[in-house]
């Protein structure tokens, strides 16, 4: 021990004090002894602060050694205190260790040799701990000043301790509201904390750099850094985490902008050609995974090097905005349109349901265009040429589909700019007429191009004609009659299907009635509906109203859907079709036998009659497949009470097996195509005279 050892010796028996003296002396070499005679003396020395150990007699003249022990730990903790007991009061020994005592001696020769060592002892446990105070007080300091967020957790992420820096960063005003929480609570992304788990499992109990979105306590959010360890005891144990946490909101933001800028046209705001090349890998990626159309357009526009050259770059600038917004507004949310150079701009478009939609994006971008261009004070008119290649017919990669739309594009400015073209030209055929298809039924209804041919149908017991179908007629002004076939599709697809279809309904109720009202015998129509029809939630009044103007009765009034119309949309088609077939009016299913139905199925349909369609028609009696078919549908249908015909009757052989099945009617070539509206009223009369 080099340093001189002071002690404050309290006792006022000088023989007592020169024996604790000696014992001392030959313990420590430099030694300096205080010995307070009174009680002014002994808080003088107490206030000076100086020693590294007290011996106090228990009995005292001035005062009591119990209270020489209250005042020296009161005021100095760490201070060792010894007390001297008379023998046989340990009882007062034993309440005085309660009170931090650290050693006691009995007060007799015998014990007084043991007061040397214990005294060292002391001195040495005392200083020890004074050494871990200071390096505590220390630690704490730094914990407490240092400018970057620390914490402990337990293993679970329970907050143990953070320090003011972490507080901070976080917004909590106490530590103790922190510590009641949990990591996750803070992961503003729930896999947060499984994620830091996770690293912490795959680099040996070491993380460093981890990124994450924190919640501060006022709610906002911030992007944060942080190293974290697992600290283990001396047996291998998990202890705790402990780590280090910074907020990086700031630096992030400007990553992301830098981010943003290299991939973004900084003139139009549009994504780059850097962004727009990983969107594409992207979207073919996608696209192959989902087994997706895709298509890529790309725009150039017509003479813009002119506007350029003669009205200076000021004004083509201004016009590259115009056109990105124009852009960005024919298109969806999911696609993506970009500047590549210049005046060359491409849009990925994934997600297709048929080829035909890329070129309606292709048609609205030049219908966009048509009106003039406001830059600076030059109005000025523009156009672009469109090339389009689509995944993966046009190409199964990147390069070549850039490569294609390009040549697709080049094609475009050859046919005389302001158009676009395909890179296949078999797309290119399939797309002008297709859409000039939609152009001529836009106006087909308006120019009287529609009209209803009908077919009769025939009682096979009497002979009669009890029903006729309304088939729909287009006479399109250069392709001739079109099947509807081709065009209830698109009409379905462009919404024009309600018009038309409401017209359909007018048309047929109103012939129906001018026949009645001809005095021809009475009979059903059969309109033909279609899925989105049955879907209109004013269907039920359309009809209705239809009926109230024509006149017509609704027992003479027959609707036609197929099976899929009831698969899909149940519910509500049932509540329609319910309340229709309260009217009176008459639900068949079309073209039964194709779809999936089974009869038990149709039970819970208000169904009065079914069509069995003419694919299993046509190879009757011969294919007894299809004949063992047919006569089960009339077996089953008329257990049902349900009617039968049979549609697409051809041939005397067909009508004999249906008639010896006992089917109810049959529609075909057989008895009459279908015809024009003055031919019903012939074949009305020729039928009632047989
Ligand atoms: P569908 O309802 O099955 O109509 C029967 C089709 O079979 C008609 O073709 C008719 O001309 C044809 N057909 C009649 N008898 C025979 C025969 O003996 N042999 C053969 N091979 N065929 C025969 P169409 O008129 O071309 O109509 C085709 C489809 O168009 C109809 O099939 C129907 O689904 C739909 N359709 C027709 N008019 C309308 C309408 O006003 N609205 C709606 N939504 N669809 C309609
Ligand atoms: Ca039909
Ligand atoms: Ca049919």
């Amino acid at each position: 021990m080099e340093r001189a050892v002071s002690v404050l010796l309290v006792d006022d028996n000088p023989e007592d004090r020169a024996l604790v003296m000696r014992a001392l002396d030959q313990e420590f070499p430099a030694l300096h002894i205080q010995q307070p005679a009174d009680q002014i003396a002994f808080d003088a020395a107490l206030l000076a602060g100086k020693s590294d150990l007290v011996i106090t007699d228990y009995r005292l003249g001035w005062t009591t050694g119990r209270e020489v022990l209250r005042s020296v730990k009161a005021r100095h903790p760490h201070w060792p205190v010894i007390m001297f007991t008379d023998s046989g009061s340990e009882e007062i020994a034993v309440e005085a260790m309660k009170a931090n005592l650290d050693d006691y001696i009995i007060k007799s020769a015998a014990h007084i040799a043991r007061l040397g060592v214990a005294a060292r002892a002391a001195v040495v446990q005392a200083r020890q701990r004074q050494a871990l105070a200071e390096a505590e007080l220390r630690y704490r300091d730094l914990f407490n000043g240092v400018p970057v967020g620390l914490y402990q957790t337990r293993p679970d992420g329970q907050i143990i301790d953070a320090n003011p820096a972490l507080l901070q960063v976080l917004g909590y005003s106490s530590l103790a509201a922190l510590c009641e929480l949990n990591v996750r609570d803070l992961c503003v992304h729930p896999e947060g904390f499984e994620l830091l788990q996770h690293a912490l499992f795959n680099h040996g109990g070491k993380v460093r750099g981890f990124l994450a979105q924190l919640r501060r306590h006022d709610g906002s959010i911030i992007w944060t850094e942080s190293c974290t360890r697992i600290v283990h005891d001396a047996q291998g144990r998990v202890l705790y985490h402990e780590g280090a946490l910074q907020d990086v909101t700031e630096r992030r933001s400007v990553d992301e902008r830098m981010h943003y800028l290299a991939h973004h046209d900084d003139l139009t705001g549009l994504p780059n050609r850097v962004m727009f090349k990983h969107r594409l890998e992207q979207a073919i990626a996608e696209s192959a995974r989902r087994g997706t159309l895709m298509a890529l357009l790309l725009l150039d526009m017509d003479r813009f090097k002119a506007i350029n050259d003669t009205l200076g770059h000021a004004v083509g600038d201004d016009l590259l905005k115009i056109i990105a917004e124009r852009l960005t507004r024919c298109v969806r949310e999911i696609d993506t349109v970009s500047r590549l150079a210049g005046d060359e701009f491409a849009l990925i478009l994934p997600d297709l349901t048929q080829v035909e939609d890329a070129a309606r994006v292709a048609q609205k971008i030049l219908d966009t265009f048509a009106p003039p261009f406001q830059a600076g004070s030059h109005e000025l008119f523009m156009s672009a040429s469109i090339g389009i290649a689509l995944y993966p017919v046009d190409g199964g990669n990147l390069d070549t589909l850039l490569r294609n739309v390009d040549i697709a594009m080049y094609h475009a400015k050859e046919h005389g700019r302001n158009t676009y073209q395909f890179y296949s030209t078999e797309m290119n055929v399939k797309a002008f007429e297709r859409l000039s298809m939609e152009n001529a039924l836009r106006h087909a209804l308006e120019r009287d191009e529609l009209s209803l041919h009908y077919q009769p149908q025939l009682d096979l017991r009497t002979g009669d004609i009890t029903a006729v179908e309304a088939l729909l007629r287009w006479q399109h002004p250069e392709l001739g009659m079109i099947s509807p076939l081709q065009f209830i599709p698109i009409a379905e697809e462009t919404g024009m299907i309600a018009p038309i279809g409401e017209w359909v309904l007018r048309t047929a109720c109103a012939q129906n009635k001018a026949w009645q009202d001809a005095g021809l015998p009475a009979l059903r129509v059969a309109v033909n509906l279609s899925a989105c029809q049955l879907r209109q939630a004013n269907f039920v009044q359309v009809i209705e109203r239809v009926l109230r103007d024509t006149g017509l009765a609704p027992r003479y009034l027959e609707l036609e859907l197929t099976e899929s119309m009831l698969m899909h949309n149940t519910e509500s088609a049932i509540a329609t079709l319910t309340a229709l077939n309260a009217m009176g009016i008459d639900i068949s299913i079309d073209d039964f036998g194709t779809g999936y139905s089974s009869l038990a199925y149709l039970k819970r349909l208000p169904i009065n009659a079914l069509k069995i369609d003419k694919s299993f028609v046509s190879d009757i009696p011969g294919d007894l497949d299809d004949a063992a078919i047919a006569s089960t549908i009339i077996v089953m249908a008329h257990h049902l009470g349900i009617r039968v015909i049979a549609e697409g009757v051809e041939t005397q052989e067909q009508k004999d097996f249906l008639m010896t099945h006992a089917c109810n009617a049959m529609q075909g070539y057989l008895f009459s195509h279908p015809v024009m509206v003055g031919n019903i009223p012939p074949l009305l009369v020729s039928s009632a005279t047989l």
